[in-house]
This record gives C-alpha cells, sequence and structure tokens, in this order.
C-alpha cells in the first residue's frame, strides 16, 4: 500500500493531467480550506481578546482647546482601523473609580480599561477616592496613562499627578514654525520618523520635569527659535516634547503636540499616537529599559 504522501503526489499529478479531482483530493482540499478557516476564526478570536479599551477624558476646567475633540475622535478612529482597540470618550471623570456599587445603567469603572487618555485642563472634579484609584491603576495594576498636550496643565494641586505625568506646563514661549528633533529612533512611536522634522506649534515649557526621570522621545531644536523670549525660563535649555516614563508597574505616554487640529491630522503624529496607545496599553513589549 502506497503512502498518504505519495497518493496526494499521485492525486495532484491526475488534476494537473485534466482529468477530473477525485473525490480523495477533494476532501483533503476541503478539510485544508476548513483548517484554515478556523486558523483565521482563531486569529481573530485571539485579536478579540487582545482588543484593548482606551478611556478618552477631556474634561477642561481651564484653557477650551478646540482640538481636544478632535485628538479624541482621532484615537477613536485610530482604534477602529487598526482593530486594536476600543475607545470610550468622556468629558467627565466619572468613571475614574474603583468603586463598584455605581455600575448601574451600562455605567464603566476604570479597571474595565487598559488605558487612561487626558486631554484635559485645570483642577478636575475628581474626589480622593478617585484619584487614589487612576494612581493604583497604573502604579499597581500596570496599565497605562496616555496624556496629550494640556494633560500637563492640569491637577497642579495634586503632585502625584505631575510626578506620574513627570511635568506641568510652564507656559508656551513660541507659537510659529519650529524644527523638532527626534531623539530616541528606536522607540515604537518613533522608528518611523526621520531625525528631525518641521512643524507649525504652540510649544510648551515645563516645570518640575527632569529628563532623568523619563525618556524622552522628541525635543525642541532650540536653534530653530529665539530664547530671548521673555516666558523663557528653563536655563538648561531643555525643552523636550514627548516622553515615555514608567510608574510603578504601568506605562505614562506623553505628547505635548496637539493645540493645532493640523498637528493631529499629520499621518506621522498619528502613527506616533497609534504606536504609542499600542505600547501603553501593554500590546507593544518592551520598552522598560529605564
Ligand atoms: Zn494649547
Amino acid at each position: 500500500m502506497r503512502k498518504p504522501a505519495a497518493r496526494a503526489f499521485a492525486a495532484i499529478s491526475t488534476s494537473f493531467s485534466g482529468k477530473a479531482i477525485p473525490m480523495r483530493i477533494s476532501r483533503v482540499l476541503g478539510t485544508l480550506f476548513l483548517g484554515l478557516a478556523v486558523c483565521a476564526s482563531l486569529e481573530a478570536q485571539q485579536l478579540e481578546k487582545k482588543k484593548r479599551k482606551l478611556l478618552c477624558i477631556g474634561d477642561c476646567k481651564g484653557f477650551q482647546h478646540d482640538s481636544a475633540s478632535h485628538a479624541m475622535a482621532t484615537l477613536w478612529k485610530l482604534g477602529q482601523e487598526s482593530g486594536m482597540w476600543d475607545t470610550y470618550i468622556r468629558t467627565d471623570t466619572e468613571w475614574l473609580t474603583k468603586k463598584k456599587s455605581n455600575l448601574g445603567y451600562n455605567a464603566k469603572n476604570i479597571d474595565f480599561f487598559d488605558a487612561v487618555y487626558f486631554f484635559t485642563t485645570g483642577e478636575l472634579d475628581m474626589d480622593n477616592e478617585q484619584k487614589a484609584a487612576l494612581l493604583a491603576f497604573v502604579r499597581d495594576d500596570g496599565k497605562g496613562f496616555i496624556g496629550q498636550h494640556s494633560a500637563t496643565d492640569t491637577f497642579y494641586q495634586w503632585p502625584q499627578y505631575g510626578e506620574m505625568i513627570g511635568g506641568y506646563f510652564d507656559n508656551h514661549p513660541w507659537h510659529r514654525q519650529v524644527r523638532i528633533r527626534v531623539e530616541d529612533r528606536e522607540f515604537p512611536a518613533t522608528k518611523h520618523l526621520p531625525a528631525s522634522f518641521e512643524i507649525f506649534e504652540e510649544i510648551y515649557q515645563f516645570k518640575s520635569w527632569s529628563r532623568d526621570k523619563c525618556r524622552v522621545l522628541l525635543s525642541l531644536d532650540v536653534a530653530s527659535v529665539d530664547l530671548n523670549n521673555p516666558v523663557v525660563r528653563r536655563t538648561d535649555k531643555d525643552f523636550a516634547l514627548a516622553w515615555v516614563k514608567t510608574y510603578g508597574k504601568g506605562r505614562v505616554f506623553y505628547n505635548a503636540l496637539g493645540h493645532r487640529e493640523e498637528v493631529i491630522d499629520r499621518p506621522d503624529m498619528q502613527k506616533f499616537m497609534l504606536e504609542g496607545v499600542k505600547w501603553a496599553t501593554g500590546l507593544t513589549p518592551g520598552g522598560k529599559s529605564f
């Protein structure tokens, strides 16, 4: 009796010679297609299992950025198109709690999510339990925190928040065309960027910030601005514009860019945010070497 492989070869030879495909080979092909379909279905299930949940907070108790809606809608779109996360957009902080007692009416609490994103301003309405919940979510649960633009212009009265995000806004000396240096091109969110690029944007300056406590991704090329601007306060001339850091077990990704909607629309900046969310939510491994 011939071995199965020899039988299959004979069957394929038969089909190549123009004769009808025997029943046996059609069964083999049927099994093969069924196997591929099962594999594709398993892959889809695994992808669905890995799919992250992102809670975007657009609460604002200070300057009202038009671009906040634009940024959150863009994150929603990036999650939809990539299939990597679902985005829940809120303009309040109600879900930033670990309490389970108020989960009626399909409400969620922070434990439902893999990362929280802030495009916020000022002292938000969060009580002590909510503040502790947000810190524990990142520090103890190993989840992600993503801040954009005025997320550092938020919670000056809550120093642990400043410590988590990495610094506080200290005015914006420039709003013009500038050159940005891509300091770290090894990080997943910067691999697609050139060594430097130009952008027209409002440029932040930070206080209570040190590059020793984070991994700087983008910074201002100071040759592209006037350092005699009266608002400039950093004597070290160090103007980081995006960084990552760890906070306990969790991952923090901050991007100071995003004042202008056309900045958010740039494909290179959308790729930056896409990879930033993937990293912060643990979809991209590594990056813990700081
Ligand atoms: Zn702004």
